[in-house]
């Protein structure tokens, strides 16, 4: 065992390639072998090959000819995984500018390599705390290496470098950085390591450094040009390395698996913490777009469950609506034949099981906007004497719309007085009885409405009808409370307009509303579906209520205010994502020498990849969240401000809302961090441990 050989480096050449195609090159046949328990030193000039041999047996660069064996493997025929396992499991680094990743606590720097193995917690800790002791560093295993001195640095390097039990011990320049004494203390350290039987291989300057050492190995511009071993070099104390021989068989099961998706998370949690400001400010900018996200969902649903809810309690689902609808210029309406037509064409065509319609199911309703030349109507208020209005130009309201009372409005729609009838006493001093909106309220001032008697003036085609009526109640289906709206009883209205026999002979009122009383909701909807699919042509023209006509109409509004939200959220989506690859993507450009650190240490590509692929997956997770204090914020603003200013904030918030939007942030910043992992993970390590 004392005398096999370690290393062997056997003709080696190593040629860089220059930007120009041309090639340096920097090792020329280098044949050397080394034993376990060898300290030896590499002297030469600056320039002269040292580090690039370094870097060579420590398997950070296999871009060489010749063979290089340690421990038996051929660096330069293993694959990328197999490297990655070597120095994870082989060698141990140390550097001249120390490497330690300044966002970790010195116990998660030397724990480094077992946690890219996966390793238990409580082992990492008892191994951790085994090679602080060796170096004299145990109290210090809370402390970030900005608290330390240059050597205590060094010392945990090494005590990093030493942590995977490997057998070769790699130092590039270990006391370049430091003074004399501090030189002297460390290189004590690495004579122990040797003489506890590993090789240990350092880069040095210093003469007195190089005498101390067992063999020392001159390298002149590329070439070997002395090897002489040091006659005088004796053993001295060594290290007691022996924990990990009693768990080696437990440990090497565990040293198969790879980095935890947790311990990524966690060293990523560190990072994020180091530059916590930068991320915060970060996920303020993705929470803006996030939280808007969820009060545009708010909102789209609150308006459609304000139409819905007026929808069902303002109509009866087992009545179907059928209505023409009038323009500016003719009022469709529906015939006797149309009717019957109407009613043959559904019975034979509808496939209604079990259900034939009849006549006397159909109620007439007629529903016309009476702002038009053709059709107007507009009620006189003015109850100065007796409460009986007297004409006043200057006090007449004009309606939007007439309707008749549909049949299903029931004392539940009516929020004061009562629902219009059409039995009129024989002696009452008015013609028909009434209801108004509650738009009417602004309109009588200090007076209220109810009980009282206004003219009613309607006009169709030039012809003037004008009867006393009288308001029974005021009506609120929501909708269309914003209107001045007038309700009549269809019998009363037919009345009231074939009493105008001029008007009356021009053309009969004809109903241009059918309500169909059907047993069920389900025929009713088979109905409306049936009656919206056909192309017969009898039910050309013909659309549900008027408040399906609205409510479509306001739901459609909404729907182009939601697409318009959703652009502009996606927008800020958007921009965020391009944040995050910003922010990401030069984060990998400032961790480029930790990347190099913890490829020297064994991390394998898919380990970077992990480690910044879960820090985008935190940033989306803490964007996400501060999206949502931030939603719940601007929702409460605007629910302040819509009921001051509209009287009421049609707002609805889903369970799910939050999720979709955590959903959406995780999904961005996840998907913006892609391409800076899978740079930060295609890093040359050779360069990145160069970069300063
Ligand atoms: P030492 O560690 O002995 O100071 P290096 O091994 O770092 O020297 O460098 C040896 C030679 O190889 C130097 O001339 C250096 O300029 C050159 N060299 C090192 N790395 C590269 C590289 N990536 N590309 C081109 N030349 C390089
Ligand atoms: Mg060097």
């Amino acid at each position: 065992m004392e005398n096999e050989e370690t290393l062997i480096i056997r003709n080696v050449n190593k040629s860089y390639k220059l930007d120009n195609k041309e090639t340096f090159q920097a090792l020329h046949n280098i044949s050397v072998s080394f034993k376990k328990g060898e300290l030896v030193s590499i002297v030469g000039e600056s320039g002269s090959g040292k580090s690039t041999l370094m870097n060579l047996i420590g398997g950070l660069d296999s871009d060489f000819t010749g063979q290089i064996i340690a421990d038996g493997m051929d660096l330069g025929k293993l694959s990328d995984k197999e490297l990655d396992k070597y120095r994870k499991d082989k060698v141990g680094f140390v550097f001249q500018s120390f490497n330690l990743i300044s966002h970790l606590s010195i116990l998660d720097n030397v724990t480094l390599a077992l946690t890219l193995s996966n390793v238990g917690e409580k082992e990492k800790i008892a191994r951790a705390t085994k090679m602080l002791q060796l170096v004299g560093l145990e109290s210090q295993l809370k402390k970030k290496p900005t608290q330390l001195s240059g050597g205590q640095k060094q010392r945990v390097a090494i005590a990093r470098a030493l942590i995977n039990n490997p057998d070769i011990i790699i130092a590039d320049e270990p006391t370049g950085a430091l003074d004399t004494t501090t030189s002297m203390q460390i290189l004590k350290i690495l004579k122990e390591i040797a003489d506890s039987g590993k090789l240990v291989i350092m880069v040095t300057h210093s003469e007195k450094v190089a005498s101390i050492s067992s063999r020392v190995v001159e390298i002149s511009d590329g070439r070997i040009t002395n090897d002489t071993p040091n006659k005088n070099y004796k053993k001295g104390e060594s290290f007691n390395l022996n924990v990990e021989e009693e768990k080696k068989e437990e440990n090497k099961k565990e040293l198969k698996q790879n980095l935890s998706l947790w311990s990524a998370v966690r060293l990523s949690f560190h990072n994020m913490w180091a530059s916590k400001v930068k991320n915060f400010l970060m996920a303020f900018g993705v929470a803006i777009g996030i939280g808007s996200l969820i009060v545009m969902l708010c909102f789209s649903s609150g308006i459609v469950d304000f139409i819905n809810s007026t929808m069902t309690s303002y109509s009866d689902p087992t009545i179907a609506t059928l209505s023409k609808s009038a323009t500016m210029e003719e009022i469709a309406s529906f015939t006797e034949d149309d009717i019957s037509q109407i009613v043959e064409t559904i019975n034979n065509e509808a496939n209604l099981t079990d259900y034939t319609l009849s006549q006397e199911d159909i109620s007439y309703g007629f529903q016309v906007a009476t702002i038009t030349p053709m059709f107007s109507a507009s009620i006189n208020y003015d109850f100065d004497n007796s409460g009986i209005a007297e004409y006043d130009e200057n006090e007449t309201l004009s309606l939007i719309y007439l309707y008749t009372t549909p049949p299903y409005y029931s004392d539940s729609t009516i929020v004061e007085g009562n629902l219009c009838s059409s039995d009129i006493p024989e002696d009452a001093d008015y013609d028909a009885e009434i209801m108004l909106t509650p738009a009417i309220y602004n309109f009588f001032g200090e007076e209220n409405p109810v009980g009282k008697i206004v003219e009613l003036k309607i006009t169709y085609n030039g012809s003037i009808i004008s009867r006393f009526a009288k308001i029974s109640g005021i009506v609120d289906t929501s909708v269309m409370s914003g209107f001045p709206v007038l309700y009549i009883n269809y019998d009363a209205f037919e009345e009231i307009y074939n009493s105008q026999t001029e008007v009356a002979s021009l053309s009969p009122l004809q109903p241009n509303t059918l309500y169909i009383q059907t047993p069920s909701k389900e025929i009713a909807d088979a109905i409306n579906a049936f009656v919206r699919a056909t192309d017969d042509p009898i039910f050309e023209g013909i659309s549900g209520s008027i408040e399906e006509s609205l409510a479509n109409m306001f739901t459609n509004l909404t729907n182009t205010i939601g697409s318009a939200l959703i652009v502009i959220s996606a927008i800020s989506l958007l921009v965020s994502a391009i944040m995050i690859l910003v922010v990401m993507y030069m984060s990998v450009t400032e961790r480029t020498k930790e990347i190099g650190v913890l490829k020297s240490i064994g991390a394998r590509k898919k380990d970077i990849r992990r480690i910044f692929s879960s820090e985008s997956f935190l940033v989306g997770l803490l964007s996400g969240i501060c999206g949502l204090v931030f939603a719940g914020i601007l929702l409460i603003v605007v629910y302040i401000l819509l009921t001051s200013l509209v009287g009421f904030a049609p707002l609805s918030f889903r369970w799910y809302y939050p999720f979709i939007a955590l959903g959406v942030s995780i999904v961005i910043s996840v998907l913006s961090g892609l391409y800076p992992a899978s740079k930060a993970a295609r890093l040359d390590p050779v360069e990145s441990l160069r970069r300063e």
